[in-house]
Parts: C-alpha cells; sequence; structure tokens
C-alpha cells in the first residue's frame, strides 16, 4: 500500500524562522495555527515528513544532538504527529551534498522508505530551495509566507501552514 504524505519544510513553515539558526526549545517558536494543520493534515490520512537543512552543524554553530533535543520539543507541542524527520547537515561551504535542499535526496529516500504515492502527495515550504526539489521529484507543492509571490517553483500559494492545510483538504 503507498502512504500519501505532506512534506514540511521546518524553519518558517513551523516555526519562526531567525537567520541565526534555531537550535534550542527555547528559541523554538511554533507559529500560530501548526498544531491545527498537523490535526488536519492527520485526519485527513496524511503522514507529516519534516524535510530540512540545518547547516548549522556543518558551520560549527551546534550539533545533531541540539537538532533532535529540539525536534523532540517539536513532537511534545504537537502530540507526536510527525512521523520522521529528515535534516541535512551539511553546507557548501564545507562539503558538497545531493541532500541540502534544493537538492532532493531527502525527498527521495523518504519517498523510498514511506512508499510514499507522489501523485496525492505534497511539499509546503517558504523558499524557492523548498519547492525546487519538490517539483524534480513530482510533488505538488505550496509556498507559504509569500505575499510577492516570488517562488519559481510551487504549484499554490497560502498564507501559512493552516491555509496550506485546508487547501490540501479542499481539492
Ligand atoms: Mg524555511
Amino acid at each position: 500500500m503507498k502512504n500519501k504524505v505532506v512534506f514540511l519544510d521546518r524553519d518558517g513553515v513551523i516555526n519562526k524562522d531567525y537567520v541565526d539558526y534555531v537550535w534550542t526549545p527555547e528559541k523554538f517558536e511554533i507559529l500560530p495555527g501548526v498544531v491545527e494543520a498537523f490535526q488536519i493534515l492527520k485526519e485527513a490520512g496524511y503522514l507529516l515528513i519534516v524535510i530540512t537543512n540545518q547547516s548549522g552543524i556543518a558551520k560549527g554553530i551546534y550539533t545533531h544532538k541540539d537538532v533532535f533535543v529540539t525536534h523532540d520539543y517539536l513532537q511534545s507541542l504537537c502530540g507526536n504527529l510527525i512521523t520522521e524527520f529528515y535534516y541535512s547537515p551539511y553546507h557548501e561551504s564545507k562539503t558538497a551534498s545531493l541532500s541540502r535542499k534544493p537538492n532532493s535526496l531527502m525527498f527521495e529516500k523518504a519517498i523510498a522508505k514511506y512508499n510514499v504515492d507522489i501523485s496525492c502527495s505534497f511539499m509546503i515550504g517558504d523558499k524557492d530551495r523548498d519547492t525546487k526539489p519538490a517539483r524534480k521529484v513530482g510533488l505538488k507543492s505550496i509556498a507559504v509566507d509569500d505575499k510577492e509571490r516570488v517562488n519559481r517553483h510551487a504549484d499554490i500559494f497560502a498564507e501559512n501552514l493552516l491555509d496550506a492545510a485546508k487547501k490540501i483538504v479542499s481539492l
């Protein structure tokens, strides 16, 4: 059986983004409506998988353990609704990687592991580097928090994650 999945960027979609990274529960500010959005999507039968760049690890700013602790905190806030987290610790200033978005390796791994039905799955992100790999692997994508609509690879635009969730279940 194939699974339908909503892939989620993290920073700027689930939590408030900061240019200097988020790697502690104290700095992890979940955005309004996120838990409700997760609940709507889970009730509609979607698995939720986070796909996030965490290049602060490559830069030595924080560690893998910090990422695990922060993701455990997110799970505690949302009642463990997220099936899995994929994160890329790399940065091109240190090492090349096919996992760091806009490359698509994290998506490809998740699609293989969870036998994802791409035709009814989505990616939600706030940057072009989220929607570009989604399009490459055949997912429909939704750009949030993009009033100027500068995202070149999005199929749908939404105000925020809750709006995106409502759009998905009404399609
Ligand atoms: Mg983001």
